[in-house]
């Protein structure tokens, strides 16, 4: 069933450094989509949204949930945490939200064991990216050695066999790295098989082949949002390496996350708050560097952590770094979030090119000597942000978000009508 209207795929990205507020817009677009669906990371993603009221944070499960007409995918490049699945079951229960027959989550989805947590910690103190230490990036490391456990392997008879495996394999890399002698349990076989198994009795009705199901779906006119999770800027390839997440945020992690094609995407959609926040190391040119001015602008913008609380860096927006991310992200229109944030704020600054060595940089690249930026900055009135954005970066603004509830929002004339129709 069409119901008469034109199938419709469309990407949502960050534009930044992730926290650009997508949670928000994706809940706000979903009750125009069937299916919302999270294709990478895990549940380092944290999305805030409020409704009625209400705050709910979801870190795996789609927040297009939140909406009765829509169902939530987790498709096979999503990894999943059971503790926080299982956690976020019961905040959506406790919200009196009701999501019988509407998760579906792929049996290709990595599982991040308690171990990949212990070694996420163990290799943080050595690098000092940052991470949130919830065994992400080991679970991603571990996928690519191919000792990974996935969903599907919980209903296998093999899954002792590949656990005693992988277990043994994990044991000795982390006793390689650290001093691990009160974590015998973190290895303990029987332990971690009962936590799976009680896992897959908590799953097992959601569990589908998200990849047929969506390649179903859009055969049937049936429309997608595809919700990435962080922003372009930490994708593992075009990001700000080594500061950046395991996995691809740009848009080819939704066609490998998901199983479908590039042709099967209709739009992309990249989000940017209209200035620019970063969790953890790493550079940021247009980072401000006053602290009194920062910790104004955070604590107006209550820029502290969804998933783990920790304070933000801010800083102006950035056009070459914006500039870089509608290249790499090939994004088609934007949303702007958080603009009541700047109007309170007082001050509307924007960084509009780097200088390095006295030459112009309108454009970011990973090559450039990330030391040496001098921004050049310009004030401007945010009444002028549409404007501003659409003539520093040729995209269309076609969301503009005034506050965190679903009602502050405007959206372009042209766009409704194209999510409507
Ligand atoms: P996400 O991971 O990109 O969804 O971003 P987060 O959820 O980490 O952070 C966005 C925060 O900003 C959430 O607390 C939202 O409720 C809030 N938010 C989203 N849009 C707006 C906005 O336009 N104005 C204000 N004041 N808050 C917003």
């Amino acid at each position: 069933m069409t119901n008469g209207k034109k199938k419709k795929v469309v990407l949502v990205l960050g534009a930044q450094w992730g926290d650009e507020g997508k949670g928000k817009i994706v809940d706000v677009l979903s009750r125009f989509f069937d299916y919302s669906v999270r294709f990478q990371g895990g549940p380092n993603a944290g999305h805030t949204v409020v409704f009625d009221g209400r705050k709910v944070v979801l870190h795996t499960i789609p927040s297009g949930i939140l909406q009765p007409n829509c169902s939530a995918v987790i498709s096979n490049g999503v990894l999943v945490d059971p503790d926080v699945f299982r956690r976020e079951l019961e905040t959506l229960e406790k919200s009196g939200v009701d999501f019988r027959g509407r998760i579906f989550i792929s049996p290709l989805c990595h599982i991040i064991l308690d171990f990949h947590k212990l070694l996420d910690s163990i290799i943080d103190k050595r690098s000092n990216i940052g991470t949130t230490k919830m065994g992400i990036g080991p679970s991603v490391e571990f996928k690519v050695m191919r000792k990974g456990i996935r969903i599907k392997d919980i209903f296998s008879n093999s899954l002792r066999d590949k656990l005693k495996d992988v277990l043994d394999y994990a044991k000795t890399l982390c006793k390689a790295l650290d001093d691990i002698s009160d974590f015998e349990h973190y290895f303990d076989i029987n332990r971690v098989e009962k936590k799976l198994n009680e896992f897959g009795e908590v799953i097992h009705d959601f569990v589908f082949e998200t990849d047929i199901l969506l390649k179903r779906s859009i055969n049937e006119g049936k429309r997608i949002l595809l919700e990435g999770a962080q922003g372009i800027l930490l994708d593992i390839d075009f990001g700000s390496y080594p500061f950046v997440t395991s996995t691809n945020t740009t848009p080819g992690g939704a066609l490998t996350g998901t199983g479908l094609g590039p042709k099967d995407i209709d739009l992309i959609l990249g989000v940017s708050k209209v200035y620019t926040t970063r969790v953890g190391g790493g550079f940021f040119p247009s980072e401000i560097n006053d602290p009194e001015l920062s910790q104004k602008l955070r604590e107006i913008g209550q820029e502290y952590g969804a998933t783990t609380g920790r304070p933000r860096r801010v800083g102006w927006l950035d056009f070459p770094m914006l500039r870089y991310a509608i290249r790499v992200g090939s994004i088609d229109l934007l949303a702007l979030t958080k603009i009541d944030t700047l109007e309170k704020f007082g001050r509307s600054l924007y960084v509009e090119e780097y200088l390095i060595d006295g030459k112009k940089f309108t454009e970011f690249s990973p090559l450039i000597d990330v030391q040496n930026i001098k921004t050049v900055l310009k004030e401007f009135r945010t009444s002028d942000i549409k404007n501003i954005v659409e003539d520093l970066t040729g995209v269309k603004t076609v969301i503009r978000s005034y506050g965190p509830e679903r009602e502050n929002i405007k959206f372009d004339e042209e766009f409704y009508s194209f999510l409507v129709s």
